[in-house]
């Protein structure tokens, strides 16, 4: 059968022709396994090559992981270096200097007295290590009736169950709930949808009163908790919102004792134009979370990182009872610590402000020819536009029209990569995230518009959308 070694790229090309196929073993048990896509070759900076040769510009790098680029040759000897040395110690059997030195560089990036570092090999690790030192805290200062993690629907904070209890996503969700103990929900501050004659601020401090409605629903005193993504990743798109909210959310959780988790998963790791998203408000989080871009797509990384004081209670109470083995390994570590080398030495956090503000004013210059274009939002490169049937009144396209798909899949055809979603059960629609690498050039960005462009145009027609507008 296909599949077996050096079978090469006729069975494979043979197998994405079929899309039913599943006469090879399947590496990606996704929702989308039978979705066949190109096998990939190589990647060299914003472009990734697939077996057959043809290119293809990572404008979301990835799922907005890749922010340094591909096959960074600093990242690259720094990791061949270290696995010269070791690849894997067991952590209660050595620190490792890599570690180490990563928990230092990057503790002097948090905000003030942020200096308690756990590594772990992703997002949904990272998430799940912060629930879990938050509510040890909780029982460590004598708190034990506090366990619930209050989150915002849509949202996305991971796929294993204790990430996915708090994420707003019932496609995700919904096969679990017997297993899941679903945490309460608030609304995320959509405040672009809103037709209220409200201006955005006040909208915003709407949503975040709700926060303090929903702890007093629940009762102050069984709420651990609250956790966001200060910037929204995918489930929201690039959902940013308007200023006053994050210090409002802050002042919340402390008037209730909630701890405050910033999941930084998608926005950290200078993807906003700062390390951390949450630096845009002044916003100090009591523990973050931080994945993809903190590792880039050369190891898998992740990290927790927590109030020293949150740490400690924690630790004089018999530590933390928690762990995963490849957690801290020195190979991963390496690699953090030269992504994280590269980022400063290219200027990168800069190059998001900078490059972002030009691609996101380009993006809103697609309006006036789309006027199914509805909102384009983000800051920095974390960037996203949605699609509606109606500007003004901002409902969404026909389901039918399977937009998120579609638009996809004619600009991967033309060699362009973005990353979309429909968020069902929320409000937020067809969106779409333009996120390319952080070292993205002028040019790149005038081929990504053109390449946005033309597969807008295709949409359009397909779809029987006007465009063309003024
Ligand atoms: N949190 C956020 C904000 C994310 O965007 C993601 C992944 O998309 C996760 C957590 C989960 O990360 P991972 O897929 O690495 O487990």
């Amino acid at each position: 059968t296909a599949g077996g070694p050096g079978d090469g790229a006729a069975s494979l090309a043979a197998a994405h022709e079929s899309p039913m196929s599943l006469e090879r073993p399947i590496s990606n048990l996704f929702y989308q396994t039978r979705l066949r896509r190109p096998t990939l070759a190589r990647g060299e900076g914003v472009y990734l090559w697939d077996s057959e040769g043809k290119r293809y510009l990572d404008g979301s790098s990835g799922a907005m992981v890749s922010n340094i680029g591909h096959s960074n040759p600093a990242v690259l000897d720094a990791m061949r270096r270290q696995m010269e040395l070791s690849t894997f110690g067991y952590r209660l059997h050595f620190e490792n200097e890599p570690a180490e030195r990563l928990a230092t560089r990057i503790a002097g990036r948090m905000p003030e007295g942020l200096d308690r570092v756990f590594f772990v090999s992703g997002g949904s690790e990272a998430v799940e290590s912060a629930l879990k030192l938050a509510r040890q805290y909780a029982v460590a200062r004598g708190q034990a009736e506090r366990w619930k993690v209050i989150s915002r629907f849509p949202s996305y904070h991971g796929s294993t169950l204790g990430a996915l209890a708090v994420t707003g996503m019932s496609l995700m969700s919904a096969p679990f709930a017997p297993m899941l103990r679903e945490m309460p929900k608030i609304p995320a501050p959509t405040c672009y949808l809103d037709r209220d004659g409200l201006s955005l601020e006040e909208r915003g401090l709407r949503y975040a009163l709700m926060l303090r409605e929903e702890i007093l629903r629940q009762g102050p005193e069984t709420c651990l908790a609250f956790i966001m993504e200060p910037v929204g990743g995918a489930s929201t798109g690039a959902l940013v919102a308007p200023d006053g909210y994050y210090a409002a959310i802050r002042a919340i959780c402390d008037e209730f004792g909630l701890l405050l988790i910033c999941d930084e998963v998608m926005s950290g790791a200078g993807r906003t134009g700062r390390y951390l998203a949450s630096e845009h408000w002044n916003l100090r989080p009591d523990i973050v979370a931080l994945s993809k871009g903190f590792g880039a797509g050369y190891a898998p990384l992740g990290a927790m990182v927590a109030d020293r004081t949150i740490a400690e209670t924690v630790i004089d109470h018999g530590g933390f009872v928690h762990g995963h083995t490849y957690a801290g390994n020195p190979l991963a570590c390496a690699a953090g610590l030269a992504v994280l080398e590269e980022i400063d030495r290219l200027g990168l956090i800069e190059a998001a402000e900078r490059q972002g503000a030009v691609l996101k004013a380009r993006l809103e210059g697609l309006m006036a020819h789309f006027p199914f274009i509805g909102d384009v939002r983000g800051k920095g490169l974390l960037l996203a536009f949605e699609l509606v049937a109606d500007r003004e009144t901002m409902a969404p396209l026909p389901p039918a029209l399977n937009a998120h798909l579609r638009l996809v899949d004619i600009a991967y055809d033309a060699g362009l990569i973005i990353y979309s979603r429909r968020t069902r059960g929320g409000r937020v629609g067809d969106h779409f995230m333009v996120c390319p690498p952080l070292i993205v050039t002028d040019a790149q960005i005038d081929e990504i518009m053109a390449q946005l462009t033309s597969a807008l145009e295709s949409f359009a027609i397909e779809a029987k959308l006007p465009a063309g507008g003024a």
